[in-house]
């Protein structure tokens, strides 16, 4: 197999520095990034969804994979965030990628990254994916069906290598993709026997154990059935020697700044390969991974500004507050829909008084609040009943660990730009400790100067003087 593997014996950032204007930010206080996003708001004057992205994380989850599991390649699934800045440290790094359709493909192309670097991991392409394949010279691609192959054969793409995915589901994966892919073992020989009588070349075995996987076993299970698809392959006369284990890995840092497999134990995967295909037997073995979500959740933060507020006394005569933030369901946010995102927030308090920022940390009253998006859907909303201090128009709630499958599935309803939400990179010290929705309960109060002139006269200070209070609602 020829997959370029080039990697680099030293990376160099400063190309990827001055592209992405990346700012390094020290650790002066407990949050660099939250420290950052303060300054953004600051300098800047923002007042929409911004996102921070850390590419030093980004390095780290790299660095972490390729310590932890050696003999395996990432390929960045780009779906997940196809974010430049991204791809380009990972191409720095010697990462490759998984493009999903000609859109992809043209994105890695277009960032001066070789075609040798990209498998096309969709196992049923579109016709303009498979021009895609022609027209780029794409080398590798999956297909789980009988289907797909008649349909490579009559696009003439015999020249590009098949990797034959299986179904190999973990029951206890976030989102699990065997009822939408992968072929079934007792499927095998006829695929592989279509694929002989084709003159078509399998040159591997794929499988994707399902999204945010619980269970490093479902690797092992699913490397024991690859090596069966092997032996079979053998018989119709293919050699396989790629092995690609797909995505389903999450890259969360913990409070001390190194990742956590909590979830999923590399060295189990690790080691399930060495049992199942020991080095000295398969020298020529090619291991690859899909990452998606491992390599984009952490490195970014999605911040938010509140410009909207609402207070009703409920019958119990306690209050709830109705707050509405420049992002939603149909901008990030999606991912509360299609990803089961749970969005842990912090709050960066407007306090108008533009003084350099310190990090405090006050309790505040509780009320039970309901965060909406922006448009006018009544299903754009956030998050609903959580006790929360008060929030004013002004404030920012900012999202960490939200850069997977968030930012990648925005869409423009309602005449929002959710699409155009700007970007600032960073090159953090620290991590942005994983925090858990209970966080809520405690509010880091943060001096802030308000965003824009029209939210400035309804800062605590003016507020008294115009007699104004929500006059911007
Ligand atoms: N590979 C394929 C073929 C996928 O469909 C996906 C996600 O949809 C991924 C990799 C990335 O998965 P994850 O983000 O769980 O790593």
């Amino acid at each position: 197999i020829d997959f370029e593997e080039a990697v680099p014996d030293e990376f160099n950032f400063e190309e990827i520095r001055k592209t992405f204007d990346v700012q390094p930010i020290s650790s002066r206080s407990m949050d660099d990034v939250r420290e950052r996003c303060l300054e953004l708001v600051n300098d800047m004057r923002l007042e929409d969804t911004f996102a921070v992205i850390d590419l030093h994380a980004v390095v780290k989850l790299y660095e972490h994979l390729k310590k932890r599991m050696p003999r395996v390649t990432p390929h960045y699934a780009v779906k997940c965030c196809p974010d430049r800045g991204i791809i380009s440290t990972l191409a720095a790094l010697g990462a490759g990628f998984d493009c999903a359709s000609q859109g992809e493909v043209e994105l890695i192309k277009e960032l001066g990254i070789d075609v040798d670097k990209i498998i096309l991991a969709h196992a049923v392409k579109r016709p303009v994916d498979l021009r895609c394949i022609a027209e780029h010279g794409v080398k590798f691609t999956t297909f789980d069906s009988e289907s797909e192959l008649h349909k490579m054969f009559a696009a003439r793409l015999n020249e590009c290598k098949l990797v034959l995915r299986i179904k190999a589901d973990d029951p206890m994966a976030k989102i699990s993709f065997g009822a939408k892919f992968g072929a079934h073992m007792d499927d095998i020989p006829k695929l592989l026997s279509t694929a002989q009588l084709l003159g078509m070349d399998i040159v591997g075995v794929s499988f994707h154990v399902g999204s945010s996987s619980r269970n490093p076993n479902a690797y092992r299970n699913a490397i024991q059935q690859a090596k069966d698809v092997f032996q079979q392959g053998y018989h119709y006369g293919f050699k396989m020697n790629l092995l690609d284990l797909g995505g389903g890995y999450t890259g969360l840092f913990d409070q001390t700044g190194n990742i956590d497999e909590s979830p999923c134990d590399f060295s189990i995967i690790a080691k399930a390969l060495d049992d199942i295909f020991p080095k000295d037997q398969w020298p020529k073995l090619k291991i690859i991974a899909e990452p998606g979500r491992y390599f984009a959740q952490s490195p970014i933060t999605i911040a938010s500004m509140v410009y909207g507020k609402r207070e009703t006394v409920k019958a119990s005569g306690d209050l709830h507050y109705d707050y509405y933030i420049t992002d939603g369901l149909y901008g990030c946010f999606n991912g509360v829909i299609y990803d089961g995102l749970e969005t842990p927030a912090y709050i960066l308090k407007s306090t108008g008084d533009g003084s350099m920022p310190e990090l405090e940390l006050r309790l505040g009253l509780q009320h039970e609040s309901t965060i909406w998006g922006p448009t006018c859907d009544s299903a754009d909303c956030v998050m609903r009943d959580t006790m929360m201090t008060e929030l004013n128009n002004g404030d920012y709630v900012l999202f960490p660990d939200s850069g997977a499958y968030t930012l990648a599935g925005s869409c423009d309803f309602n005449g929002i730009e959710a699409t155009k939400a700007r970007k600032f990179y960073v090159w953090g010290d620290r991590m942005c400790p994983t925090c858990t929705v209970e966080q809520l309960d405690s509010e880091l109060f943060l001096p802030l100067k308000p965003p824009c002139e029209l939210l400035q006269h309804i800062t605590p200070e003016t507020r008294a003087s115009d007699g104004v209070d929500a006059g911007v609602e």
